[in-house]
């Protein structure tokens, strides 16, 4: 066979093999349990972080009419231009996965009339979707939380969201995080500001970097985000956003410094700190990490108090951020705080082929809410055991016939070095309890 044809088959079985064997798509991922208990914990501190302050949920669609997120989010935004994954669905309609949930959130709010004379204060956790270069830290789904204060224009709001995002930090025990703050001023010292920077910008045009020349024209607050060395030296010299505001602004920014200091948070003032989305005024914040590489950003947000009234509600001041969860829980992780991978407290094996006396057992003790798996399935005791080790169980609770006879239980502490006790089966439950409970204690000692 000449070797083109081969070529042409190989390509062919090749496609074939894949078509049978499905591949996800990329920068989508799979969370299998171990670290899906690293999320659940992450999870868990979020949402009581929330609760502490006040903040309730809201749920929002994954998917919203396009409108949506380009009007929001602005037309020349990387967001809107490049990376949302848009589709037109059977009724003709463009939709697209949210890239974020701020849009989506003011959207439902004035929707259903939620914001009529009222404040409010939510959280939101899911999945987003940006069709990015996936590599570490930078997905195609990744998740957020986020909260959002709706109804507040003064800046102990702008404090107090801060703290939130402080508080979740601190409790999860991430390290060598640091906040910077800025603020953008009104949409009116923008544009001066805007006016001003555009015509330093073009003195030097000729060095600037071939986006930042192009963001000259559409966007040129972002070229303050360049990471171009060259455009960075031209920026060291540019006039700076603080100079344009009006004295209620600067007033603004200055308290809330002062409050930061009050609260004993640490924060530095970033002069270049502007935020890819088009909505932001005022204050804007964010948090970065040196320990993730080029993915630095961890959470980030500020002030949109034009937004509400652009998307057709009542003028409403908001506030909020969104925390990237992948990029949150790799901190999590690098610092070894991603909690017990066990996954049982009491392993029940049973070899008498009649495991309804284990199996009521088990139930009781579940009921009294520790984690039992139950080995089903029969099998060598050996193997039963390394399947109790392999469950990180504390004790393993063992029936054979003789056993079963006698109305005992064998009891086998896994994580300590004593033998193995024998127990009459109705004082099982209780033992355990209290067996688990000083075991716990005990190591929760050792770790202090
Ligand atoms: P970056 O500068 O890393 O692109 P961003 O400014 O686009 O971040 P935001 O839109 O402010 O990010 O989203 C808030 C947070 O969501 C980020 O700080 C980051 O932790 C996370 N995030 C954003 N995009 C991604 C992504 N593609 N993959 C994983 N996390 C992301
Ligand atoms: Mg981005």
């Amino acid at each position: 066979m000449p070797g083109s044809c081969w070529a042409r088959m190989l390509k062919r079985n090749s496609r074939e093999t894949m078509s049978r064997n499905i591949q996800g798509v990329r920068g989508m991922n799979d969370l299998f349990p171990d670290t899906t208990q690293v999320w659940q914990r992450v999870e868990s501190v979020l949402r009581e972080t929330g609760w502490l302050y006040g903040y309730r949920e809201i749920r929002t669609p994954l998917l919203e009419r396009t409108d949506l997120f380009s009007q929001s989010i602005g037309g020349g935004t990387d967001i809107v231009e490049k990376e949302m994954y848009t589709f037109v669905d059977q009724g003709r309609e463009s939709l697209s996965l949210r890239p974020e949930a701020t849009a989506s959130t003011v959207r439902a709010c004035i929707q259903h009339g939620l914001l009529h004379n009222r404040q409010q204060r939510f959280w939101y956790l899911g999945p987003m979707f940006r069709r990015e270069r996936p590599q570490k830290g930078r997905y195609r789904q990744f998740h957020q939380f986020g909260i959002e204060a709706f109804g507040w224009s003064g800046p102990d709001i702008d404090a107090e969201i801060i703290q939130v995002g402080e508080r979740i930090l601190r409790t999860l025990g991430v390290d060598g995080i640091t906040l910077e703050i800025n603020t953008l001023g009104s949409e009116s010292s923008r544009i001066r500001y805007r006016r001003a920077l555009t015509g330093y910008l073009l003195k030097h045009q000729g060095n600037l970097d071939e986006d930042s020349r192009s963001r000259l024209e559409r966007n040129p607050l972002r070229i303050l985000d360049s990471k171009n060395p060259q455009t960075r030296r031209i920026l060291a010299e540019a006039p700076v956003l603080r100079d344009y505001l009006e004295p209620d602004e600067r007033l603004h920014f200055t308290r809330l410094c002062t409050m930061l200091e009050d609260s004993g948070v640490r924060y530095s003032i970033n002069d270049r700190l502007v935020r890819g989305l088009d909505y932001y005024t005022s204050t804007v914040f964010e948090w970065t990490t040196s320990e993730l590489g080029a993915q630095a950003a961890v959470c980030a947000g500020g002030r949109y108090d034009s937004l509400v009234e652009s998307r057709g509600g009542r003028s409403t001041p908001g506030i909020g951020f969104a925390m990237g969860l992948e990029r949150l829980i790799e901190l999590v992780q690098l610092g070894g705080n991603e909690g017990n991978p066990a996954h049982a407290d009491i392993y029940v094996i049973d070899t008498t082929g009649d495991s309804v006396p284990s199996t009521r057992r088990a139930e009781a003790l579940r009921d009294i809410g520790i984690r039992v798996i139950s080995h089903c399935g029969g099998g060598k005791l050996a193997n039963q055991l390394k399947r109790a080790d392999q469950s990180g169980a504390i004790l393993a609770l063992i029936t054979g016939e003789r056993e079963a006879e006698l109305g005992v239980v064998q009891v086998k502490p896994m994580r300590q070095n004593i033998g193995q006790i024998e127990l009459p089966a109705d004082q099982i439950v209780n033992w355990c309890q209290d067996y688990l409970n000083d075991f716990r204690t005990t190591e929760a000692r050792h770790d202090r």
